[in-house]
């Protein structure tokens, strides 16, 4: 299950981020406010659309705490993750 970072848009696998490289995030709960992609994504800036649905993220994911699968489960719902 993935979710997404909120500030560039990358998707990561839950278990990679709370398991395996968990001080390569800032976070808040399920919100992923800067990722090791972050940098990268510099370069190549986002559509206002994709900016649009990352703020959108960023204000649901704290309602999810710390319910990763929850969150997860529900950028799947909405399509967020293809
Ligand atoms: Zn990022």
């Amino acid at each position: 299950m993935d979710i997404i970072c909120t500030n560039c848009g990358e998707p990561y696998d839950t278990d990679f981020i709370l398991h395996d490289a968990p001080t390569e995030f800032k976070r808040n709960g399920c919100l992923i406010t800067a990722c090791p992609c972050c940098e990268d994504r510099r370069s190549s800036p986002l559509s206002p659309d994709q900016r649009e649905r990352l703020q959108a993220i960023a204000e649901i994911a704290p309602l999810f705490g710390d319910d990763f699968d929850g969150f997860a489960a529900f950028l799947e719902d909405m399509s967020y993750i293809e």
